[in-house]
């Protein structure tokens, strides 16, 4: 029997919900299966717990994580914490400290939903976002604080590494599906430094993928092509605040926040990878037992693959798709049903 470590932090709003909905259908599909096992241990990491203790993670705390196999993480972000402090607190020290630097965010308009966009069925992507450096690195300052003179900087740092690994990872992904398409998305006509070094790495690597189709746009751009011609897109490689804004777009576009996945992966696995749904803590329905389980259950299935687990990963996709296009969805699809019902719904598809 093949036995999977999972790590659950269910954190903020209605991240705890959603994750032990996901825990419900892994279970079912590791019965089902037989020939896996998941050992999950919960971890209480959250606002309140942030509030109670002074810390997100505990002394010791990502180190004991390393142990596990990988990470399946609901939200964080609360009301009561700044948002910088609460993602800096918890969702960055572990994407940033295990190097999970290929962020994977399909899209996909799924049986029984609607998209916003009359082509909407032309949506079939997968937008791969830098997820170590760059926007995000960390790096700047304040100084002259609360004084007229205050000057605030936010320097994005792109290295020649960090940018290579990630469009070979690209690359990689675009050869695995039918169209063998990869857009590269960067803004290197206003940033003239870390956007065309952008560039230029990519048509390096390029050279190593040429059986690869490639093209480029402006991440302004590419952000209209996405709702007119959406049929065009296939893999789409961005830094990690663009393709973070373009994810959101997706998401809304194949239907709903609440159907997005998204695996934070440290490809070469020295450490466990994270997966979490692409929503927030969307306090306006926590406690209400609303949520769409949805991207949860895809994000499980992302999981899956990335255990090894392919034929579970296809079947939990095949079920989601299965309950979808019977019209069981929650009140953001535009239907009645609850997160319990959704969540039964897919156990009984499995
Ligand atoms: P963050 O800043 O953490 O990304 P946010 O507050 O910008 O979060 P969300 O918390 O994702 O955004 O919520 C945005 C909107 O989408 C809210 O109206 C919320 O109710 C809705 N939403 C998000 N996730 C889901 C879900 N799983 N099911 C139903 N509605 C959802």
């Amino acid at each position: 029997m093949r036995e999977y470590k999972i790590a659950a932090i269910g954190g903020d709003g209605i991240g705890p919900e959603v994750i032990a909905a996901g825990l419900q259908v892994l279970e079912a599909l590791a019965a089902k299966d037989g020939g896996f096992r998941l050992q999950v241990e919960h971890f209480p990491w959250s606002s309140p717990y942030y509030l109670k203790h002074g810390h997100y993670i505990p002394e010791g705390g990502l180190e004991k994580l390393k142990g596990f196999d990988a990470i399946f993480f609901g939200a964080v972000g609360s009301q009561e914490v700044p948002d910088h402090v609460s993602l800096w607190g918890l969702r960055l020290p572990i994407a940033q400290g295990f190097d999970q630097y290929a962020n994977v965010r399909p899209a996909r308009v799924l049986p029984g939903v609607k998209s916003p966009l009359v082509n909407g069925q032309g949506i079939d992507w997968v937008i791969i976002r830098e997820n170590s450096e760059g926007e995000y690195a960390g790096n700047g300052g304040r100084t002259h604080r609360g004084l007229p003179i205050e000057v605030g900087t936010e320097t994005a740092v792109f290295t020649r590494a960090g940018v290579e690994r990630i469009h070979r990872f690209a690359f990689e992904l675009a050869g695995k599906r039918p169209a063998r398409h990869l857009t590269l998305v960067t803004k290197s006509n206003a940033q003239r430094f870390g956007m065309v070094m952008w560039d230029e790495i990519f048509f390096e690597v390029a050279r190593d993928y040429p059986d690869i189709r490639t093209d480029r746009e402006l991440v302004d751009a590419v952000t209209t092509r996405m709702v007119l011609k959406p049929q065009t897109l296939d893999v789409i490689v961005a830094t990690n605040l663009h393709a973070d804004i373009l994810s959101d777009l997706a998401a809304a576009l194949s239907g709903s926040l609440g159907i997005a996945p998204t695996a934070n992966l440290n490809p070469e696995r020295r450490f466990p990878s994270m997966f979490e749904p692409i929503h927030g803590s969307a306090f306006d329905i926590t406690g209400r037992g609303i949520a769409n389980p949805i991207a949860t259950f895809w994000t499980a299935s992302m999981m899956l693959e990335h255990l090894g687990e392919p034929a579970a990963a296809a079947r939990l996709l095949a079920a989601i798709e299965k309950v979808t296009g019977s019209g069981v969805l929650s009140p953001d699809l535009g239907g009645k049903a609850t997160t319990a019902e959704v969540t039964l719904a897919v156990c009984a598809a499995l």
